[in-house]
Parts: structure tokens; C-alpha cells; sequence
């Protein structure tokens, strides 16, 4: 299958190496990075002219939304258009109705297991737009993924997603801010590990993604906080979570707080450039 790969971040690069060494031609493209080890074309559009299908893996909606402009009028009839990004509900839709409209699959397919995932090769996708499109993209988000989910029409992957991360938000709070209290306690952090990550406290943000260097599985804890996932990221997913509440007319008192804790640490504090556990430091300082 020819693949165009477009946003070779943190997560797009080693997503499209995966692919690469599948077997699969890859042409990528990225306004900023270029990895090493992939083919790289001048323009999204000259990556995506050839491709049967086009994966884009880009920060935001608005980015999505230029880029799917400047793509699907070059794609070829039939192939699929397949973001991978974490955006709102709304871009996703247009996007996919944009694509349909020029004879095309589409696809919203963002993935959880973070850069750790990406590398090996062990994400989650899930999946909302038609059948077809996801038999044919499926083979490609099992040599990404472990686990491909399709959970429905267009936009349904995005609404698993932001529900996903706003779990994911407020379990990352708890745990540093219960590291933060044992530390006050005069706990030990790996005895502290040792028991949340066998007991009921525990969850992927202590068992995989532990936010105390030195303590548990390798994190970006053990790289001074840096990115890993990002905190503005987890800030712009908290605050997709939100909007869709606020429109669904959803009651989402935790994720509320933990967005306005994350945007508290990127707007005010620190937080802008370290990974989304720095909450844990951050706690800590708080408690001196
Ligand atoms: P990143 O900032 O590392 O990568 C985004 C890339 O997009 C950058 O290299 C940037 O140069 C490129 N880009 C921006 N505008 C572009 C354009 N117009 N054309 C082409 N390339 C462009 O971010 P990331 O961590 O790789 O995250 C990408 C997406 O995946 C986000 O939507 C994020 O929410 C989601 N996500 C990230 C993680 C994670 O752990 N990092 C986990 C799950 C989902």
C-alpha cells in the first residue's frame, strides 16, 4: 500500500517508521521535523497525491482542518483520508464530510498509548466512518496498534478519545497529588508504587506511566519531565472534553478541575514545554 504520513512529531515519526519497515511505501511530510529513515516529499499534497491512503497526525483541528484542504483535492479517487490526531468532534466531521464529497474514505482513528506506543508499535486506535474505509486502513492500524476499535459513524473516535483522556487527566492529578502527600507523610515513593500499582488505587498513570523518577517502568519522569505527552496537550484534550460536555449537556465536575489545573500550570506556572506528569514537581513545590 502507498501511505503519505503527514505531522512526523512525537508520535507521527515512529508511527510511520512502524509502517516503513512493514514494508510500506511512505511518503511523509512535516512543516518542521524530518526524521531520519523516512522519504520525504516537498508539500502534503505532493505526499498525498499518489497515496491509497493519506494518515495525518497533527497538533489541532485548525491544523487538521488546512491541511485536509490542501490534501483531499489532490488524493486520488477512492483512497482514504485517516487522521490520527486528538481533535474536537466538529473538525473531524468536516473533514470527513469534505472527503466523501471528493469520492473519498475517511476516517478519525486517534490512538491512546502515547510515544511509548508509537515506538513499539503497541496503540490503541479508535475508529469512527464507514465500514470500508476501516477494513482498508485496518491492516496499516494493526502494524501501529495492538487494538483497533471501531466505534462507529464519523466523529466516533474522537468522542472515545476525549472521554479516554479526561480519565486520563484526572488520574494523572490524583496520583502526583497523592506522591505529593506521601512525600509530606514521609512515605517512600517505591513503597508507595509497590502498593498503589497491586491495590485499588491503582491506573496507567501509576502502573505505566509512573510521574516519580526512579519509580516503576521507564517515564518521562526519568527524563526531567520532558515530552512524553505533552501538558498543553493534555490542556488542549481537557478542554475538547468540555466543550463536548458543555454541549452535550454533560455534567463533568473532575474533568472541570483538572482542566483548570492544567491550564493553571501551562498559562500561569511552569508547566508550557514539560511532560503532563511535571504536575508532580509542581504539587510538591505547592507543599513546601
Ligand atoms: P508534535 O507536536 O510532536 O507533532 C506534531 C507535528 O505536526 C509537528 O512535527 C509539527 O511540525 C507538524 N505540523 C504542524 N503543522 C503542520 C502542517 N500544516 N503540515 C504538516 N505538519 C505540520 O505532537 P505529537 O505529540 O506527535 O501529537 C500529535 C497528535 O497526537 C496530537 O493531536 C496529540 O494530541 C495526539 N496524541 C499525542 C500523544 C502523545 O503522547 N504525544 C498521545 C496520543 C495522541
Amino acid at each position: 500500500m502507498k501511505i503519505a504520513f503527514i505531522g512526523l512529531g512525537n508520535m507521527g515519526a515512529p508511527m510511520a517508521l512502524n509502517l516503513t519497515r512493514a514494508g510500506h511505501g511512505v511518503a511523509g511530510f512535516d512543516t518542521a521535523a524530518c526524521p531520519e529513515g523516512l522519504d520525504l516529499a516537498p508539500s502534503a499534497a505532493a505526499a498525498a497525491a499518489d497515496a491509497d491512503v493519506v494518515i495525518t497526525m497533527l497538533p489541532n483541528g485548525d491544523i487538521l482542518r488546512a491541511v485536509a484542504a490542501e490534501v483531499i483535492p489532490a488524493m486520488k479517487p477512492g483512497a482514504v483520508f485517516c487522521d490520527c490526531s486528538t481533535v474536537d468532534v466538529d473538525s473531524a466531521r468536516a473533514v470527513a464530510d469534505q472527503a466523501r464529497a471528493a469520492g473519498l474514505g475517511a476516517l478519525d482513528a486517534p490512538v491512546s498509548g502515547g510515544i511509548g506506543g508509537a515506538q513499539a508499535g503497541t496503540l490503541t486506535f479508535m475508529v469512527g466512518g464507514p465500514d470500508d474505509a476501516f477494513a482498508t486502513v485496518k491492516p496499516l492500524f494493526d502494524i501501529m496498534g495492538q487494538k483497533a476499535v471501531h466505534c462507529g459513524a464519523s466523529g466516533a473516535g474522537q468522542a472515545a478519545k476525549i472521554c479516554n483522556n479526561m480519565i486520563l487527566g484526572v488520574t494523572m492529578i490524583a496520583t502526583c497529588e497523592a506522591f505529593a502527600l506521601a512525600d509530606k507523610l514521609g512515605l517512600d515513593r517505591q513503597k508507595m508504587f509497590d502498593v498503589v500499582s497491586t491495590s485499588s488505587g491503582y491506573s496507567w498513570s501509576m502502573n505505566a506511566y509512573c510521574p516519580a523518577p526512579g519509580v516503576g517502568p521507564a517515564s518521562p519522569a526519568d527524563n526531567g519531565y520532558k515530552p512524553g505527552f505533552a501538558a498543553e496537550l493534555m490542556l488542549k484534550d481537557l478542554n475538547l472534553s468540555q466543550a463536548a460536555a458543555a454541549s452535550a449537556g454533560a455534567d463533568t465536575p473532575m474533568g472541570a478541575l483538572a482542566r483548570q489545573l492544567y491550564d493553571q500550570f501551562v498559562t500561569h506556572e511552569d508547566g508550557r514545554g514539560k511532560d503532563f506528569s511535571a504536575m508532580l514537581p509542581r504539587f510538591v513545590e505547592k507543599n513546601r
